[in-house]
Formats: C-alpha cells, sequence, structure tokens
C-alpha cells in the first residue's frame, strides 16, 4: 500500500528523515504520493517575493518528482484525509512543526485522517524543546543555550531514498504573483540550494568572520532563503563546518534559538516576550503612517537605512547588519513600534520566518529574550561609517547619493556643495529622537 509524504517547510529529497521513513514504510509494491497543501492561512500573509520563491520551489520538486508533485488547495485538516482515502494510503508522513499554527494543524489533521500521521526530523539540527537547562526549563539566553545545543549534536545527513511516485490528481502550481519591477529573486530548488552552499563553502566561508558584518562585501551564505523553505537542512550545512568555522555555526544556531524560544512561547510571535517595556510611547496616527512610510520606501534622509530598506524592496532579502540597524532606527528614532516593522519585513522577506524575524525585532526593540540593552541605540551615521566605509552599498541603493565622496555620503547634508537633490532630508534628528527615547525608557523604568 502507497504511503502520503506531505512536503512542507522540507522542498528537497537528500536528507528528509521523514521522506525516507515515507519510503521505507511502503509496503510490497507500494510506493509514495509527494503533496504540499496551498493551505490558505498560510498564502494569505505570505508577500508576493515570498510566495513567489515558494511556487518556483515547487516546479523545482515537480521536476524532481518527474512531474508527479500533487498539489491541492484548501485546509490541510480536510485535504489530507480525502487524499489519504483516495489512494488507500497506509500511513502519512512529515517533519514536525514546531510553530505555534503548524502544531495546532497537525493535531487537526492527525483527528481527521483515517490513518497514523507520522513525525520524523524537523527543520532543525536540534529539534526545539529538546534542549534545556540543567533543571528542566527552556533557555532564555543564548549562549548556554548555544553550548548546550552543540554538546547535544545532531545525526550525519542522510542520503536521499530510492522512491517510486505515486500520482494523483494534482492542481496546478499556480503562477508567479504580480511581482514588484525589477524585482531580483534568487534562484530556488534544491539543486540551487546546493549550488549556494558549494560556492559559500569554497568561496566565502573562509573571510565570514571578518566580513560578515559589512554589506558592502555581501560576504555572507545567504543560505536563509534554502533554510526557510528546507531546500537544504542545516545539517548538511553543519556537516561541512569544521573547528574554524565557530563563528558560522554560531549563526545558525540563532535560528534553532529562536525556534527553541517561540516553541516555549508561542505567544512572543506576536506579543512582547518580556513586558517589562510595554509602556513606552509610539507614534500613532497620521504621524505613524507617515513615518512608516517614509521607512518602508527608504525615504528617511539617512542614506544607510534607506539603502536597506530599498535593497529589501528591490531583493526581498536584507543584510544582517542593515535589519538591525533599520529596526533599531524605525523602533528608537521614529519611536514606531516593533511590530508595524516585523509586519513590513515577513510581507517582503523571501526568507520570512516568524521565529528568527519577530524574536529578531523584539532583540532590537529591547523587549525580547537577551536583549540589547535598550539604551543601546544604533547610530545610523557611525553605523554607515564603520560597516560601509567607502559608501559602497549605500550608492549601490541610493542612486541619488552616488557622486558623493565617502566622506559625507553616510551624512550627505554636511557635503559643501550643498545636500543633493532629490534626496530627503533626515526625517527627524536622530540625537534629538535618542535623547527622547532614553527619557521615555526612564519613565517606563521608574513606573515598575
Ligand atoms: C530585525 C531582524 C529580522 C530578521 N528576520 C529574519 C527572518 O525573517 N528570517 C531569517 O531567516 N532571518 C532573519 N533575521 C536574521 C538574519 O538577519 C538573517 O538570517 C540573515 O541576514 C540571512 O542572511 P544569510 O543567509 O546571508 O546569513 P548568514 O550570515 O550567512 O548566516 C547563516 C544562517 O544563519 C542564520 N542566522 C544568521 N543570523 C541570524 C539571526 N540573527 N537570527 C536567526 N538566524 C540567523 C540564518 O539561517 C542564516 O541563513 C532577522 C534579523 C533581524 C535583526
Amino acid at each position: 500500500m502507497p504511503t502520503i509524504h506531505w512536503f512542507r517547510r522540507d522542498l528537497r529529497l537528500a536528507d528528509n528523515p521523514a521522506l525516507a521513513l515515507a519510503a521505507k514504510s511502503a509496503t510490497a509494491d507500494g510506493d509514495v504520493l509527494g503533496v504540499f497543501v496551498l493551505d490558505p492561512a498560510l498564502l494569505g500573509p505570505s508577500g508576493a517575493p515570498r510566495l513567489a520563491v515558494l511556487f518556483r520551489t515547487l516546479r523545482a520538486l515537480d521536476d524532481q518528482l518527474g512531474g508527479r508533485l500533487v498539489v491541492r488547495h484548501g485546509k490541510p485538516a480536510v485535504v489530507l484525509p480525502k487524499l489519504a482515502k483516495e489512494i488507500a494510503a497506509e500511513s502519512v508522513h512529515c517533519a514536525a512543526d514546531f510553530g505555534p499554527y503548524g502544531h495546532r494543524r497537525d493535531d487537526e489533521v492527525a483527528e481527521a485522517l483515517p490513518v497514523p500521521l507520522v513525525h520524523s526530523g524537523s527543520a532543525y539540527a536540534v529539534d526545539p524543546g529538546e534542549v534545556r537547562k540543567g533543571n528542566g526549563t527552556p533557555f532564555q539566553v543564548y549562549s548556554p543555550f548555544y553550548r548546550s545545543w552543540h554538546d547535544h549534536g545532531w545525526s550525519t545527513p542522510h542520503r536521499a531514498p530510492r522512491v517510486d511516485w505515486h500520482g494523483a490528481e494534482s492542481d496546478p502550481i499556480p503562477d508567479d504573483p504580480r511581482l514588484p519591477d525589477g524585482l531580483d529573486l534568487p534562484a530556488v530548488g534544491e539543486a540551487a540550494a546546493k549550488k549556494a552552499w558549494k560556492t559559500f563553502k569554497d568561496k566565502g566561508l573562509r573571510d565570514y568572520a571578518g566580513s560578515r558584518d559589512r554589506p558592502d562585501l555581501d560576504a555572507t551564505s545567504r543560505m536563509s532563503v534554502h533554510l526557510k523553505w528546507g531546500t537544504i537542512h542545516p545539517r548538511t550545512l553543519l556537516a561541512d563546518l569544521g573547528p574554524a568555522d565557530e563563528v558560522y555555526r554560531k549563526e545558525l544556531a540563532w535560528r534553532e534559538f529562536y525556534a527553541d524560544v517561540l516553541f516555549h512561547r508561542p505567544d512572543s510571535a506576536r506579543a512582547y516576550y518580556s513586558a517589562d517595556l510595554k509602556g513606552l510611547h509610539y507614534a500613532d496616527g497620521a504621524e505613524l503612517s507617515a513615518r512608516l512610510s517614509a521607512w518602508q520606501h527608504g525615504q528617511t534622509g539617512y542614506p544607510i537605512v534607506d539603502a536597506g530598506m530599498r535593497q529589501l524592496l528591490a531583493e526581498g532579502w536584507m543584510h544582517n547588519r542593515l535589519r538591525m540597524i533599520v529596526a533599531s532606527f524605525l523602533v528608537k528614532d521614529l519611536h514606531v513600534e516593533w511590530t508595524h516593522g516585523a509586519r513590513h519585513f515577513l510581507a517582503h522577506l523571501v526568507d520570512g520566518d516568524l521565529a528568527s524575524n519577530n524574536h529578531g525585532w523584539q532583540w532590537v526593540a529591547g523587549t525580547g529574550t537577551d536583549a540589547a540593552p535598550y539604551f543601546r541605540i544604533f547610530n545610523p551615521i557611525l553605523q554607515g561609517k564603520k560597516f560601509d566605509p567607502d559608501g559602497d552599498y549605500v550608492r549601490r541603493w541610493v542612486p541619488e547619493l552616488n557622486h558623493l565622496p565617502s566622506r559625507v555620503i553616510h551624512e550627505p547634508w554636511s557635503d559643501p556643495n550643498g545636500a543633493p537633490a532629490g534626496y530627503p532630508e533626515p526625517i527627524v534628528d536622530h540625537f534629538a529622537e535618542r535623547d527622547a527615547a532614553l527619557a521615555d525608557y526612564q519613565r517606563v523604568k521608574r513606573s515598575r
């Protein structure tokens, strides 16, 4: 009898324990039906760039399955029982999902299925919830989490199983949604993920520790989009790392840490992880709309902030240093609550991930686990000078400033020839807003 492998965030064949078990469990001349469910609850909040990446990845997977990937629209708790009956499946296999929605959905599916729903593996090297403090409680601070996670270890990657794919009627994989003009999306799918990793491993990994903070050098791996959709598993990356690659391993561990945090505190996806800063004053009404719009469109008058925001719109991706700078600017200079920024990121990022994104935002806002102290406020001019010393990153994304020498590119208002035409004046005075943010912080602290 056939089994079903339900693809979710594991759109690959290699090192896929759930798929391997589905193949092993198919009895006699049984084979495996691979299905992806286009669930409106997940498609709704995804922006066009992430949807396009998903649909392209599904097309690549369908090619790997010889055109036998089954795609169905609808609620998984309705689609999967129907499909299981249709092909008289013996069991349904999938990787575990530890996110709040995924967890609930899987319970509903298990309840509705006439056959077992079997979970194996997850999108992480170590499953969320697995690593705990000596007293059994979850880690709230990254560094000790990292040590325990590293000591716990993970298995080596498994080969792709031999599978006979069982076809069934399929909805077409949707065409790409309408994308913003000029949007430059990465190549996706399992082969593209492997190629991207090989290129980075051969050419970028050695210099990663020294260059990863420099957006002008484009020296990071850009594996986030592949990890998001599981076209490669973190085990495969970790297996290639040696003792000298500790910095890269630690970055992968941040992703695992935030998934662990979300597992223990599912409410922290939307609500403040720590309620200490709940009473801060934030912009609202027309002021909120105007500030948010200037930030979203890269029109704040602070070149490094605008470059980051424009990269997000142009590529559906932003360098990590920039994610921190623009998030700090939104929350502490423009006094806009982090939830607005997190939503904008999730609408545009091709790697948009609830755990990494919303906890990354909370870290910057000072409301998260292990958060940056609230009083550490990024100075957008100094950040620009330090991490984009020649201004090349700004010139790439803010062409109005192309002609400026490096000396003034991060503070164009100080150019002796006058502020450049067509580029906005700074939307706020960083130093005044920094003082205002600190004063508000002191007020909230005193009131506790
Ligand atoms: C405000 C904010 C929002 C973010 N939103 C997301 C998001 O939606 N999705 C996402 O994958 N990452 C997010 N990050 C983390 C990080 O910015 C990206 O993972 C990284 O920029 C992706 O580029 P890369 O693959 O070249 O990273 P590399 O530097 O090459 O790192 C390798 C991998 O390590 C992981 N990683 C690195 N830094 C972090 C981090 N701080 N937190 C979690 N994982 C990390 C990612 O999986 C990444 O692909 C966010 C960070 C901040 C500050």
